[in-house]
């Protein structure tokens, strides 16, 4: 039956209180007495998540007696030393829709290893047995995940329930699941198969145009990595890819994993049978996916150092997430074009968009991509009503830093070379082989050396002034030298410079962008604007049109409640210094 030292099992005992039963059974435990502890974060979202403490009714015994139990500290859990046999009960609480965690009800249930499995210390490198089990009392789920099914023929059943194998700890928290009733499509992308499942999809949701579309960006991705195996990365660890998305009204995001991707996707932004069109939302769907493939390759396999491997226990500091989330957000839409999904005018409207947000955020000034990484877990995942002021996204900007020294990289060598040469040096020498050789990572200070190797072109003063300076990339001079040129276009109207919201009776401050009026007339997020110039105002859309109905240099009147007192700020406007950019190609 159970041919490993270490078993887990999995089922949904009572979906409608939103539990899992978990029982781990330990062949050979710590004769001094067994700790196990669960992951204080999820790799690829770098935040201190705590996720024990969704544990509830935790019991261990062994071959006579119950064991008894201690924490030792908030993750981890000391079980008394015990003869044989260590048997560990405990149920998860998981109500948490989100690709991080863990949710479960009567239609389906969804789980990140890092919820749910305890990690055994000491054991970390055993492979592990999961037995995933059939909801109580509910028919006709079937599972989804990259986990590989355990050897033997009928290990796992036509439903997908049954045993799965994982060689070690850190392979069994990096392949989720997802059991119900989703909707569901396969391909195949040069040999290797996909699978793709919709939870609480639009039922008339076109499964066949989304997999040719999502085929063909897996496709290019393969073939830019292994243009002559054309071999797709996760074969080293998996029988399948398997993309497993989340339909609600409005969520957006994604969690990458070695063989597996959890997405959350918009309903609207999903084409339904006889749409035929390319819309807003379903372009931005197609580059989430395309974004969370592109790390199959780039962090889940070529990985900074700090995280080879991974501390579950604590923070993992790096200054590498401009290259890890912002090349992938260049190269993300890049794919779409590339795979011919989009075209280029598309593309040239999407990066333009990229640019115009990175500009429109003083925090860019302040902080740069380096340092926006290394304090990714307290400033960029704990964002507040300042952060535009005070931050820089490792995302967007570091796209616009992978764009700048793709330009770089062509011109000094003559367009021989590209950051796709630097791709493939990062792919062979870190990652092609970090699940079969030694692992290595990148280190903090290699970018510079290992571009310098892949091109022959020196970008160490590009890297002081842009990666770890706050200088703004000069696309204005780059983009020409490719054959694109970089307009700037400033709205004639005057612009007040806070994001709003409606609250209520009134209008709320969100945050108040600095240097403008708002800033200057002492306006503050968190304000509630009732009245301007005497006259109500109940949505954020009245606040703008009183605004740009009016001339730079103007004043308006603002009535605003803070803390329940009425303040009234005379709010001279100024000219807007709101820039869009507008790339194009040039004649
Ligand atoms: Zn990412």
């Amino acid at each position: 039956m159970n041919n490993t030292p270490l078993l887990y099992r999995v089922e949904a005992h009572d979906p409608a209180g939103h539990r899992l039963k978990v029982t781990l059974t330990i062949a050979d435990p710590d004769p001094q007495g067994q700790q196990v502890s669960l992951p204080a974060w999820i790799p690829g979202s770098y935040l201190i998540r705590d996720f024990s403490r969704q544990i509830e009714s935790f019991t261990a015994r062994d071959a006579q007696r119950t064991r008894s139990v201690s924490k030792v500290d908030n993750h981890t859990w000391h079980i008394a030393p015990c003869t044989g046999t260590l048997t560990i009960q405990y149920v998860v609480y998981a109500w948490d829709l989100s690709v991080r965690g863990a949710h479960v009800d009567q239609t389906h249930a969804f789980f990140n290893g890092t919820s749910v499995f305890l990690r055994v210390h000491g054991q970390e490198s055993l492979p592990c047995t999961v037995e995933l089990a059939p909801p109580k009392g509910i028919n006709g789920w079937r599972v989804y995940t990259s986990l590989p099914p355990a050897p033997g023929r009928a290990a796992t059943g036509r439903d997908g329930f049954g045993r799965y194998l994982a060689p070690d700890y850190d392979a069994l928290i990096d392949h989720p699941v997802e059991m119900g009733t989703g909707l569901s499509v396969r391909f195949s992308a040069h040999g290797a198969p996909h699978e793709m499942v919709f939870t609480d999809a639009p039922a008339d949701i076109d499964l066949a145009r989304i997999a040719a579309d999502v085929q063909r960006i897996c496709e290019a991705q393969i073939a830019f990595f292994e243009p002559r195996t054309k071999r797709a990365p996760f074969l080293d660890s998996a029988n399948r890819y398997v993309f497993m998305t989340q339909v609600t009204p409005s969520g957006y995001g994604g969690l990458e994993h070695r063989a597996s991707t959890a997405l959350m996707a918009a309903r609207k932004d999903l084409p339904v049978r006889g749409q035929a069109q390319m819309t807003d939302g379903y372009r931005t769907f197609l580059g989430l996916v395309s974004h969370e493939y592109f790390h199959t390759w780039h962090v889940k396999r070529i990985k900074p150092q700090a995280f080879v491997p991974y501390d579950l226990t604590r923070e993992n500091l790096t200054r590498l997430l401009w290259v890890f989330e912002g090349f992938t957000s260049y190269y993300d839409d890049l794919f779409l074009v590339r795979a011919g999904v989009i075209d280029e005018a598309a593309y040239l409207r999407l990066l333009s968009k990229t640019i115009t947000q990175v500009h429109a955020t003083p925090g860019r000034l302040k902080q740069s991509v380096a340092e926006s990484s290394f304090d990714a877990w307290t400033r960029y995942y704990k964002q507040d009503e300042n952060s535009p002021n005070a931050l820089v996204s490792y995302y967007t900007k570091g796209s616009l830093v992978a764009l700048g020294l793709d330009l770089l990289i062509r011109r000094e060598s003559e367009g021989r070379k590209s950051l796709d040469d630097v791709m493939h040096l990062l792919w062979r020498r870190y990652g092609r082989d970090f699940y079969q050789g030694r692992p290595a990572g990148v280190a903090e200070d290699a970018m510079a050396e290992l571009i310098l190797d892949a091109t022959g072109v020196d970008t160490k003063r590009f890297l002081s002034r842009y990666v770890d300076g706050c200088a703004d990339v000069p696309l204005d001079d780059l983009l020409p030298l490719a054959g694109f040129a970089l307009e700037w276009k400033t709205a004639a109207q005057p612009s007040l410079g806070a994001r709003l919201r409606k609250a209520g009776e009134g209008v709320q401050i969100a945050a108040v962008l600095e240097g403008s009026s708002a800033h200057r007339a002492g306006l503050s997020a968190l304000d509630t604007i009732m009245a301007i110039d005497g006259l109500r105002v109940d949505s954020p859309a009245m606040v703008e049109a009183a605004v740009e109905r009016s001339r730079a240099g103007a004043t308006l009147t603002f009535h605003v409640f803070r803390n329940d007192i009425l303040h009234v700020f005379e709010v001279r406007l100024l000219g807007n210094t709101h820039r869009e950019a507008i790339v194009h190609r040039q004649p």
